[in-house]
């Protein structure tokens, strides 16, 4: 519990900056010994027993003996755990909690170990963003302006706690005192976070954030989608939040009794800072920098936006106006990765140091088996397991890996399925990019499409649209096989009304802006058939929304599944009941 101890005395941001230079200075010498620590404390685990690692603790034996896993290898021995066998699994201190990843893409959540360990990893990596961020962009006593929320927690057939890795952060006591020592306790009330409808809580947040509105210095939460949904939503109810602080009445709409009773204790009647933001409001043209209107002391919007929360970039610069975009750090349920330690960088820029005491890190050279896999060899990833993965300090600059990391929670050698680039180093640890993830999102034969891909289509076509002021409002995509030949289907929310026209031509603009030549070549004989633009009724993606939180999902982890699966069926069904039109794009060129 390092962080607890720093906690207790007082929290110096310099000083969390000099322990992560001191980390970085000799990244190697640090992995070696956070290996031999958990290889250590797990060496009895019937895991590693299993690979024949007999106490040793070097990377290298550690190489030889453990082979890389995914998700799927490590089922058994997870739901063993969750079922209730207390026996060393996979680490020797039992795991209590479980946390859901948000598992959009398969349409289910994972189950991945939670412990304390990866608790202190959070605040770590929290802490070193936080301190470098204020560096640059220092606060003052004031409060946060968070978009968060619990997902439904659980218990476990065999009694542990289950939920996904955001509300176990949340609930974690060490959680709440970091905030209040980074000057940036949550607007909302617990109630709020923890309420059972997020609809609700959303409207709450949103109530709260105003009410504080000359305290808040920071909106955030953990992915933008968060941020732009959120505001997207304020459209909907600003006069109904205005007449709730004019009347110091909450709205009928919030029934949740204990989020009720926490709200009123906030709520007075307060007609003049109501007249204040309805005539804020009013003033705006077409909500153009919304967040610093009503909330001028903010200092920046931060939150995740890189990866595929790229898309909703552009609507929230609208938003914030000429506030900052801070994109937070990057990780996972399965355990953190790296650090924005360069805050100033703009989204689309930023990098992560990685934390070279939370893990140990391994990067499989993506770029030459991409090159050498032949057509018919080409499975669902973009790998080949025959690479020799790296340490975190024999990573070259310019290079892509998949990453693959062995944590204090019990994953071994384990493939997070993420596609990183090292753009650079901070003294001896790699800063990466993230690229995409490493599934292909959109194969029908030679064609190999990633997230990144489709997402780089849709902003091309995109530009068409925003000639006309509309926007797509969301995206996701699917492999059509019951034609011949397969085709993609691209399915889009529009802002408003396009013309027939125009949506043939951002269909065309789609198929013709995938530009890998596999795509290119099949769709020029036909191998591939023409590209599909289905448009979806305004509120669709919304649905899509409430069923992930509705099967335990956090709203706050929440990512729009980019590629539906053909076993996804309730999202299939979804997305086909809500098809309004469509269009084929005509032949390829
Ligand atoms: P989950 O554990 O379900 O919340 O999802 C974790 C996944 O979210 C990671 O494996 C990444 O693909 C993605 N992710 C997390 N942080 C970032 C980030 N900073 N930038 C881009 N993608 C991220």
């Amino acid at each position: 519990m390092r962080m607890l101890e720093k906690m207790d005395k007082n929290f110096d941001p310099e000083d969390i900056i000099e322990e992560f230079e001191m980390l970085t200075k000799d990244a190697e010498k640090i992995q070696r010994e956070t290996l031999q620590k958990i290889l250590e404390e797990n060496g009895r685990t019937e895991y590693l027993q299993k690979w024949g690692l007999n106490g040793r603790t070097d990377p290298e034996s550690f190489k030889a003996c453990v082979p890389l896993v995914t998700h799927k290898d490590l089922e058994t021995y997870i739901h063993r755990i969750a079922d209730g066998d207390a026996s060393p699994i996979l680490t020797e201190k039992p795991i209590t909690t479980i946390s859901l990843s948000s598992g959009t893409t398969q349409g289910k959540p994972k189950f991945v170990p939670f412990n304390d360990e990866l608790m202190d990893s959070t605040m770590q990596i929290f802490e070193t963003s936080f301190a470098f961020r204020n560096r640059e962009f220092p606060i003052g006593n004031g409060k946060a302006l968070q978009f968060i929320y619990s997902s439904k927690q659980f218990k476990t057939k065999g009694g542990l706690a289950a939920g996904t890795a955001t509300t176990n952060v949340y609930r974690n006591l060490q959680y709440k005192n970091t905030m209040k020592a980074m000057q940036s306790p949550c607007c909302s009330p617990d109630e709020v976070i923890f309420g059972p409808d997020f609809h609700q809580s959303l409207y709450c947040h949103l109530l709260s954030g105003l009410i504080y509105w000359d305290e808040v210095q920071v909106v955030s939460s953990t992915f933008a989608h968060s941020i732009v949904h959120s505001f997207r939503t304020f459209e909907q109810v600003w006069e109904e939040l205005c007449t709730d602080i004019r009347e110091g009445v909450l709205s009928s709409r919030i029934t949740v009794p204990s989020i009720r009773t926490a709200m009123s204790k906030l709520l007075k009647p307060n007609p003049e800072l109501a007249d204040m933001i309805y005539k804020k409001c009013l003033g705006l043209s077409n909500w153009y920098g919304l967040i610093p209107e009503l909330f001028p002391k903010a200092k920046y919007v931060y939150g995740i936006m890189t990866g595929s929360m790229e898309p909703y970039l552009k609507k929230l610069r609208h938003y914030a106006g000429e506030l900052p975009l801070l994109s937070a750090d990057y990780g996972s349920s399965e355990g953190w990765i790296g650090a924005n330690v360069n805050p100033k960088l703009p989204p689309e820029q930023v990098t992560f140091a990685v934390l070279p005491n939370i893990g140990y890190f391994e990067f499989i050279p993506l770029r030459e088996n991409v090159e050498v896999q032949k057509p018919d060899e080409i499975e669902s990833s973009l790998l080949s397991m025959e690479a020799k993965p790296l340490g975190l300090t024999e990573v070259k600059i310019g290079e892509e890996y998949e990453i693959i990391f062995t944590n204090f929670a019990g994953l071994y050698r384990y493939r997070l399925g993420d596609v990183v680039k090292v753009v650079g180093f901070h003294n001896s640890t790699p800063e990466l990019q993230f690229v995409c993830r490493s599934n292909l999102l959109l194969t029908i034969n030679i064609d190999k499409n990633t997230e990144k891909d489709l997402q780089l289509s849709v902003e091309a076509a995109a530009k068409l649209l925003a000639e006309e002021k509309l926007e797509v409002v969301d995206f996701t995509s699917l492999v059509d096989l019951s034609t011949d030949p397969g085709h993609y289907v691209i399915f889009w929310e529009v802002s408003g009304e396009a013309g027939e026209d125009l949506l043939k031509e951002c269909c065309n603009c789609l198929d013709q802006s995938f530009v890998d030549a596999g795509y290119m070549s099949s769709r020029k004989v036909n191998t591939i058939g023409a590209l599909e633009l289905r448009v979806l009724r305004r509120g669709t993606f919304q649905k899509i929304l409430d069923h992930y939180v509705g099967q335990g999902s956090a709203v706050s982890q929440f990512k729009t599944p980019r590629c539906v699966g053909p076993s996804n069926n309730i999202v299939l069904q979804i997305l086909g009941s809500n098809v309004v039109e469509n269009y084929f794009s005509t032949a390829f060129n």
